[in-house]
C-alpha cells in the first residue's frame, strides 16, 4: 500500500459502521478488537430542528444486530485505521509515497511516485479517494461533483453537552436548509458530530475543506434548538468540508488497473455508507483475486459484482440530502411519517452480505 501522507492520522472525525461492513470485518478476524474501540448507539432518533421533539425513535443496541446480523458501531477513524494497518502489517504500508504516474503493459504496471521511487505490480487498485489520481488512467475523466452542501465536524466531550438529550443515541436533527447528525464514540465520553448546511453554491477552493470561524458555525444554526447550538459551538475544529458526490461510473477497470471506494463511487454521507461500501468493495475484490481466474478476469468479475449495488446506494444518498433539509410543512410531515418505517426502508443496505455472490467467500 502506497499512501501520500507521511503519517497515518485522521483528525477529529469518526465513522459509523453498519452491519454490511461489520459482518465483513468480523470475518476478517477483527471483530473483538473493533468492538473494544467502538460504541453501539442506544437508539436512532430523528428530532425536530427547533423544538427538539422526537419525530421517530428506533432501538439500535442488540435489536439492530438481531435484525441485520452484525452490529452498528461508532468508531474514531484513527482507531479503525490503526487496527486495519496492524492486521495488514506495518511493513506493507509505505508512507510519504504520492503516486504521480502509471504505465501499464500487458504483463504488469509500473508506478512512479513524487519522490522518484518506481515500483512494478501485477495489479493496481486505485483506492485514492474522491480526488483520485488513478481514476484519470482508468476513465480518462474526473467526475467528482460538489453537492452545493457543506459540513462542519467536531468531537466534543459529552460532559460539556449539558442540554443534549439522549447522548448515547445516534440522532438526526432536521430543519430548513440543514441537519445535524451526532453519535457517541470512545466509551461514550465523546460525541462526534457532522452538521450539514445548504451552500455555498460553488466551492471556493480545490480539495476538501476551507477554514471557518466559530461565528460562522454558530450563525448557520441560529434559531435551532439550544442543544444543537451548544453542540456545534463547542467544536475546536474550525473547518468547513465540501460534500462531494459522483455520477455512477460505467468503467471501473482498465487492463490490470481497477478502482475501489470513493475513487469510483464517492457518495454523500447521509446513509453513512461511503466507508461501508469501500469495505464491501475490498472484500469482494480480495475474493475475486483469490479465485483461480486470470487477474484481468478477476477484476472484471469484481466490477460486475459491485457496480449495481454501489450505484443504488449513491443515488439513494443524494435523495436523502434534500429530505433532511425540508422546511416545516407538508413535505416535511410526509418525510416524518416515512421515517417510522426506516428499519424496513434501509434493510436492503444493512442486511446485505457482499460475499453472498463472491467466488471464494470467507465463512465463520
Ligand atoms: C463528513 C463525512 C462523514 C462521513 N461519515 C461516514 C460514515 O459515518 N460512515 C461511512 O461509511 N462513510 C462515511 N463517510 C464516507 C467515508 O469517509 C469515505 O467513503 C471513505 O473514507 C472512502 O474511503 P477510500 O479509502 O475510498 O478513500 P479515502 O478515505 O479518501 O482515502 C484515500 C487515501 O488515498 C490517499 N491518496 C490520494 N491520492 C493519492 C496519491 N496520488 N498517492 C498516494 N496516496 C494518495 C489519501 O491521502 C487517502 O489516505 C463520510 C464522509 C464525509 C465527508
Amino acid at each position: 500500500m502506497y499512501e501520500q501522507a507521511s503519517q497515518l492520522r485522521e483528525v477529529g472525525a469518526a465513522v459509523a459502521l453498519s452491519a454490511n461492513g461489520t459482518r465483513l470485518l468480523r470475518r476478517l478476524g477483527l471483530g473483538s478488537e473493533l468492538a473494544e474501540c467502538s460504541v453501539v448507539p442506544t437508539e436512532l432518533i430523528h428530532r425536530h430542528w427547533r423544538d427538539g421533539h422526537r419525530i421517530t425513535a428506533h432501538a439500535v443496541g442488540t435489536r439492530y444486530e438481531e435484525l441485520f446480523g452484525a452490529p452498528y458501531y461508532g468508531v474514531h477513524r484513527a482507531d479503525l485505521q490503526s487496527l486495519l494497518v496492524a492486521a495488514c502489517g506495518h511493513e506493507r504500508v509505505h508512507l510519504g509515497r504520492r503516486l504521480t504516474d502509471v504505465n501499464a503493459s500487458a504483463d504488469g504496471v509500473e508506478l512512479t511516485f513524487s519522490d522518484g521511487h518506481v515500483t512494478r505490480a501485477d495489479v493496481v487498485v486505485g483506492a485514492d479517494g474522491v480526488h483520485s489520481t488513478v481514476r484519470g488512467w482508468v476513465t480518462g475523466e474526473d467526475t467528482a461533483a460538489y453537492s452545493a452542501t457543506s459540513g462542519f465536524r467536531g468531537l466534543v466531550p459529552a460532559e460539556q453537552l449539558t442540554l443534549l438529550p439522549d447522548p448515547g443515541a445516534i440522532q438526526f436533527w432536521m430543519g430548513p436548509g440543514g441537519h445535524l447528525l451526532h453519535y457517541p464514540i470512545g466509551n461514550g465520553e465523546t460525541i462526534n458530530f457532522l452538521a450539514v448546511v445548504d451552500g455555498p453554491r460553488t466551492w471556493p477552493a480545490n480539495g476538501w475543506m476551507v477554514p471557518t470561524t466559530h461565528e460562522e458555525i454558530g450563525e448557520a444554526f441560529t434559531g435551532w434548538h439550544p442543544a444543537v447550538v451548544q453542540l456545534v459551538s463547542a467544536t475546536s475544529l474550525h473547518q468547513r468540508w465540501a460534500l462531494f458526490g459522483q455520477s455512477p461510473s460505467n468503467r471501473w477497470s482498465r487492463g490490470r488497473i481497477t478502482l475501489l471506494g470513493d475513487a469510483v463511487h464517492a457518495m454523500l454521507p447521509h446513509h453513512g455508507q461511503g466507508a461501508n461500501q469501500t469495505i464491501e468493495d475490498a472484500v469482494t475484490l480480495a475474493d475475486c483475486l483469490a479465485s483461480s481466474e486470470e487477474d484481468t478476469a478477476a477484476l472484471w468479475r469484481y466490477e460486475t459484482l459491485r457496480r449495481a449495488r454501489t450505484r443504488q446506494v449513491q443515488r439513494s444518498s443524494w435523495g436523502t440530502s434534500d429530505a433532511l433539509h425540508l422546511p416545516d410543512g407538508p413535505a416535511a410531515a410526509r418525510h416524518d411519517r416515512d421515517l417510522a418505517d426506516l428499519p424496513n426502508t434501509l434493510h436492503w443496505i444493512h442486511a446485505h452480505d457482499a460475499e453472498a455472490l463472491s467466488p471464494t467467500p470467507r465463512h465463520g
